[in-house]
Order: C-alpha cells, then structure tokens, then sequence
C-alpha cells in the first residue's frame, strides 16, 4: 500500500466512524416558553414510528419552580425523552425531580427511560399501571419493530399515583394532588375512564397553564381508546376550569376552547352516528364505513384513526343504547 491509499483507507475509516457517531447523536428538542417557566415541544402531526418518525409525535413539555422541575410527558421513544432531557439542561440545571405521565399512549410514555438517571419520581393516573400491563406485549412488539432507532426504549411503570390515599395506601380518598416545585404548585387529576381509563391533568396554578393530554387535541384526529359518552361528558368538566393556556396532547396551542369544541364536536358525531347505526341494525362493517364521515375532511390521519373510533364505540355501547 503506498502512502496516498493509506491516506485514503484513514479517511474512509474516520468517515464511517463519524457517520455512525453522528447517527448515534441525539440533539436537544426543539422547544418554546409558553408562559413564563413553562416550555413546549410540538410533536409532529405524522404516524408513529413510520418513515424517519422516532416517535416524535405528541405536544411534550416540562415546568420550572424554584428548587426543581417537573416534565409533562416523555414523547415516544427514549431518543426523544433523551431529547427533551437535554433540552432542560440547556435551561436549568434544577433537578428534574417528576414526571407526569398524561395517559398511557406510547407517544406519551416511552421517553420515561431517558429520565431514570436523574432519579425522577414519576406520577401516573390511578390506573396507568394496569394500562401499561395491558398493552406491555404489544407495545413490546412495536418497540422491537421500530428496531435500532429506539434502542434503549422501554415501559417504565409510574412510581406514583395521581390521588390522595389512606397512609396505608389501600383506600383512595380523592382523585388529584398538589406537587410543589418551589413556589410553584401543580394540581394533578386523575379523571374517569375517557379517552383512555388512564387519563390525568397537569395545572400550573401559577400562569394558569393547563396540560390536557389527549383528552383534546387539535389537528389530528383524537383516538378513542376508552369511553366516547364519557369523554364527551368530561370535556365538559374541562371547559368549566379556568385556564389562560390550554396544551393539547396534538397539535397547536390554545388559549381559548377551540380545540376542546372540535374535539367534543367529533366524539359527539361519532357517537351519534354509532348509536343510529345501532337502533337501525345496520351491520357493524357498514356502520364503519358511514359513520363520523362528515368529519373526513376536517381531521389529519382520519382515515387511519376514524375506524378503530368506531369500533370500539360500537362495542362498548352495543347494549346499552
Ligand atoms: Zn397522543
């Protein structure tokens, strides 16, 4: 070998040894401060895991008090918790004492990894424990086929639960608690079956933030994983509380009940057109097809999301109508 291919054959293995370092590098998310202390990642309005989505897809975000922090959601896979962990890092070196998981969803759990080093308490509805043992196998499955660039990602169950218990902890007395950051108070809530049975609010006390989760989304069609009326029912209380920002778990921003009416106008067509399909027996692949149509053009990823909304409303109030 003389000296010019050796000089190549260096250069190629320093290329591929940075390529893969590069590859390997994750970057700080992109975030905003959207009240004073309280900052935002808009995820991305596409379909988890496909193409170069790392689960980027769901609105993530985190609070700073005086002595500590406290994430909202991880986003869906431990690139992007990691993402956003590094993101707070370049803000604050305060500790990041919890995380609250909103619900269940893959796209609002997985990044809870990333957090684990920091010796994070991390808080869940009553219920997400056994939410998360549900759904363990399959979202073992999609973790594995999401190959390579999720490494790392797994289920980490909540610490703990979003309610007020006996000093035994055997009997619930209310559903919500205060965390205070220094200075600063959340108030948490736990809320009845809805969009999932694992649904929980995060309220910044102090600007007045309001962290919904999926219980409203805007963009993206909402998926109904729990109980339609009740969520219906729900959103309803959610509207009563008074909020300067509301931070869905898709989509933009909000300062008033915009996203929370599209949201209830939705559920309220498909459960409508569910229980009509139902009361005039026509057969469930029909009811697929016709029913929540009129929103078609209204809603991102609708034809993905729409007929799994409408099974499982179909199911669930097939004899109760
Ligand atoms: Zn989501």
């Amino acid at each position: 070998m003389n000296l010019l291919n050796i000089f190549k054959f260096v250069l190629l293995i320093f290329f591929i040894f940075f390529k893969a370092l590069l590859a390997d590098q994750i970057n700080p998310l992109k975030i905003k401060e959207i009240a004073n202390g309280v900052y935002v990642h808009i995820g991305k309005h596409e379909h988890f895991y496909e193409e170069d989505n790392v689960g980027d897809i769901a609105n993530i975000g985190f609070i700073i008090g005086d002595n500590s922090i406290a994430v909202i959601d991880t986003g869906g896979s431990h690139q992007i918790g990691e993402a956003l962990r590094l993101a707070i890092k370049k803000i604050s070196n305060k500790p990041i004492k919890y995380v609250i998981n909103t619900h269940g969803h893959q796209d609002h759990i997985f990044g809870n990894t990333a957090f684990i080093s920091e010796d994070t308490t991390i808080y869940g509805h009553y219920n997400l424990k056994k939410f998360l043992r549900e759904r363990g196998s399959q979202y073992v499955r999609q973790i594995s086929e999401a190959g390579d660039k999720v490494k790392g990602t797994s289920i980490i169950f909540p610490h703990k639960i979003i309610a007020e218990t006996s000093s035994d902890e055997t009997k619930k007395l209310s559903n919500e608690i205060k965390i205070n950051l220094g200075n600063r108070e959340l108030l948490l809530v736990s809320h009845p079956t809805s969009h999932t049975y694992s649904d929980a609010t995060v309220f910044d006390l102090k600007t007045k933030t309001f962290f919904v989760g999926d219980l409203v989304q805007e963009g993206r069609l909402p998926t109904m994983d729990g109980l339609t009326k009740e969520w219906i029912k729900l959103l309803d209380e959610i509207d009563k509380v008074d909020y300067e920002i509301m931070v869905p778990g898709h989509g933009k921003i909000q300062t008033d009940s915009t996203a929370l009416d599209e949201t209830k106008r939705y559920l309220e067509i498909l459960y409508k057109d569910v229980i009509d399909g139902l009361k005039k027996d026509i057969p469930a692949e029909k009811i697929i097809e016709i029913a929540a149509q009129s929103e078609k053009d209204k809603w991102l990823l609708f034809d993905r999301i729409n007929p799994g909304n409408v099974v499982r409303t179909f199911m669930r109030y097939e004899w109760e109508y």
